[in-house]
């Protein structure tokens, strides 16, 4: 944990901040003092839990409130470590949290909330952080104090999400696409993949964001351009609404990277930021079986058994719309001379059929009117038992 480097840091000008106020206190006090802020007994459990403190920028595309910080919990610990008296108390507790915030100190939620090695101080961490006088302002926090539900948390679970997402498992499958975790939290143009915030009336969760900590990325060749030169950048956020009490993804956002303009003006390449060539990431895969939108390196894909074959049953909606039955039920679809058949070759009932369809509605360029499908256009979805091997990607990166 990088938290003494940058206790050492913010301490210095807390030191000199109290020193002003005639207040003279030792780094070991200061970090006692800096935890509170966050939460925490004491300096030593936010070592144990280990804690990733981390310094943020304030975001200028997403502007959010800034963290909730425990004002009372600091002044009785400031009143306690330096016997002054409440006033006293009161002004260095503000000195400190906006020393705190103008430091950008903060918490690393995404880290907290996904990342493996943090699952044994997961709950302990977001608990420390929950103040129970105040509502919560970050989706993180509410999710600790058990007011919204637990996201998917695996790397590989999360991204398995997006495939429902509009027609994101047909994007993913027409082109090469990569898996980039936690991407640079100043990089604009993916920095929502780190929103964390919940809309809270009458002590209820409204509404919450909570990006996945992950983007994903394709090599994309604008006009007069060669491939790799400019990228589309992925930012999937999960959305909560109360009804019916569940996070999903919508509405996936995408940009476009100009990696030749940015580094004419200075700035980096997306190598640099990976610290690796782009083909280095692991490759996202869409399954030609389910549909489920995988990564083979992050956890092998484990196909749903029920349901249609995807493949199958693209192949019977292509040849739908080229001969112009573009509207029909899945009854209809069902009694055709060639119904769509299971994934183990059997038969498939009609509530899985529509399921699916409705599932995945979007990458099959399907529209519901009424009961009735429509095909909107041909779908364009290319599912295919791929064979290719990673490294053999027309796209190498920079
Ligand atoms: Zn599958």
């Amino acid at each position: 944990m990088q938290a003494p480097f940058l206790f050492k840091a913010i301490s210095a000008d807390l030191i000199a901040a109290f020193a002003r106020e005639g207040e003279h206190i030792g780094p070991a006090s200061v970090s006692e003092i800096i935890v509170t802020a966050f939460g925490f007994w004491t300096a030593k459990l936010a070592r144990e839990y280990e804690t990733p403190f981390i310094v943020v920028a304030v975001p200028t595309t997403h502007p959010e409130l800034p963290a909730h910080l425990h004002l009372r919990w600091v002044i009785e610990r400031i009143k306690k470590l330096l016997k002054v008296d409440e006033w006293k108390a009161q002004k260095l507790a503000s000195i400190t949290l906006d020393l705190v915030r103008k430091f950008g100190l903060r918490i690393d939620m995404h880290s907290v909330l996904f990342d493996e090695h943090l699952e044994h101080s997961r709950t302990k961490i977001l608990k420390a952080l929950h103040d129970p006088d105040f509502p919560p302002a970050q989706a993180s926090v509410a999710i600790g104090a058990g007011v919204l539900p637990w996201p998917e948390t695996s790397l590989a679970a999360r991204l398995e999400l997006i495939g429902q997402d509009l027609n994101f498992a047909e994007v993913v499958s027409r082109d090469t696409t990569y898996l980039w975790n936690r991407p640079p939290r100043d990089l604009r143009e993916v920095d929502s993949v780190y929103l964390d915030r919940v809309d809270m009336r009458d002590n209820k969760p409204f509404s919450a964001e909570l990006g996945l900590g992950f983007s994903l990325v394709k090599p994309y060749a604008g006009v007069g351009r060669k491939p790799s030169q400019n990228y589309q950048l992925f930012a999937p956020i999960l959305h909560y609404r109360a009804t019916p009490n569940k996070w999903r993804t919508s509405g996936i956002v995408s940009t476009t990277y100009y990696e030749t303009d940015r580094v004419a003006r200075g700035g980096h390449s997306l190598a640099d930021m990976i610290g690796a060539p782009l083909m280095s990431l692991p490759r996202v895969h869409v399954c030609p079986a389910c549909m489920a939108v995988f990564a083979p390196r992050i956890a092998p894909h484990r196909c749903k058994e029920s349901g249609p074959h995807a493949l199958h049953l693209v192949e019977i909606l292509q040849t739908r719309f080229d001969t112009g039955h573009t509207v029909f039920t899945a009854k209809e679809m069902l009694a055709d001379a060639r119904p769509p058949r299971g994934r183990s070759g059997d038969t498939v009932t009609q509530e899985a059929l529509e399921e699916f369809l409705h599932a995945y509605r979007g990458s099959l360029a399907l529209r519901a009117f009424e009961g009735t499908w429509k095909l909107m256009h041909k779908p364009a979805i290319k599912l295919k038992a791929s064979a290719t091997p990673e490294a053999s990607a027309p796209h190498a990166g920079a």
